[in-house]
């Protein structure tokens, strides 16, 4: 077992005038060096677990919660969430509306500037994520002036120059068409395979599948599955009662007359190849 980089004990949450309680009893451990996909339906609490885990709720947005978060050891119930950005950085879903600077350099300049870093470290630092994000020959752009993906990669730059272990990435592909979306898949496994931990929320089951080691299924604010991506996208029944639905190629195999002979049911492209190519021999 890895090193616990976030642990939620029995963390429960309630917006700010609100009766409704959004996250019910919250148990989980998130481990350094994990790339963990968080999915379910609408509103089934994905953002507002997103936003718990760096802190923003309760304590920059209010509500009332229970439990606690810890992160890197450290509960929020004493920190308040102070210290959270240099563990957990976090990449909202609509880039574009966050930039502020004239090129792609000053943006991801910005934040190290707002955080007081020395010039020849934020020289470093923007070469660092720039290179890591395939920004690197785009400097002098202007971020209205990139793609979709570009800008998504963009966001993630500003995030990565300030080096946190954690990438969080909420729904950060949802408003790009599949190229765009395959960059953005491509430089986070990228980047988990250079040891960064990764959470992310996503609907694109397919992707999820192929790219992460863990998925977490919330339901109506509870963790209803949480464990190894294989194990979770072969649970049909389970996925299926809570509006999750299973990779295609998963769906395909469950729906054979007769067991993959020899295989493990895919839930990736490349799997189910291999199994299809079995079961073609075989029968
Ligand atoms: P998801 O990301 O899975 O779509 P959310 O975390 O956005 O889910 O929402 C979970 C629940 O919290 C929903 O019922 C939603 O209406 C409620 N909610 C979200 N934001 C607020 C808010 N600012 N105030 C009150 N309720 C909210």
């Amino acid at each position: 077992m890895g090193k616990p980089i976030i642990e939620l004990k029995h963390f429960s949450y309630r917006y700010p005038n609100s009766e409704e309680i959004v996250l019910k009893d919250i148990d989980l451990t998130i481990e350094e060096g994990d790339f963990v996909g968080i999915i379910g339906c609408n509103k089934s609490g994905k953002t507002t677990l997103c936003q718990s885990m760096v802190g923003i709720l309760p304590f920059v947005l209010g509500g009332d919660w229970d439990g606690e978060i810890v992160v890197d050891g450290k509960s929020y119930n004493e920190t308040h969430g102070d210290g959270a950005s240099d563990v957990i950085g976090i990449v909202f879903q609509d880039a574009e509306s966050q930039f502020t600077q004239e090129t792609v350099e000053d943006e991801i300049a910005f934040a190290m500037c707002n955080f007081g870093f020395e010039q020849s470290l934020m020289r470093e630092r923007v070469e660092y994520a720039a290179k890591a994000c395939g920004l690197w020959e785009m400097l002098d752009r202007s971020p209205y002036r990139l793609s979709g993906g570009q800008q998504q990669r963009l966001a993630i730059a500003c995030i990565l120059a300030l080096r946190p272990r954690v990438l969080l990435l909420d729904e950060s592909t949802s408003q790009l068409d599949p190229q765009g979306r395959d960059e953005v898949f491509r430089l986070v496994e990228e980047l988990h395979a250079n040891g960064s931990t990764v959470i992310m929320v996503d609907h694109n089951i397919e992707k999820i599948a192929e790219a992460t080691d863990k998925v977490l299924v919330l339901h109506n604010g509870e963790v209803v599955d949480y464990g190894e991506t294989h194990k979770v996208f072969t649970n049909k029944e389970k996925l299926n009662e809570h509006f999750v639905r299973v990779p295609q190629v998963t769906d395909a195999a469950l729906a054979l007359p007769e067991k993959l002979i020899g295989d493990v049911t895919p839930i990736t492209l490349k799997e189910a190849e291999a199994s299809f190519a079995n079961y073609k021999r075989e029968r």
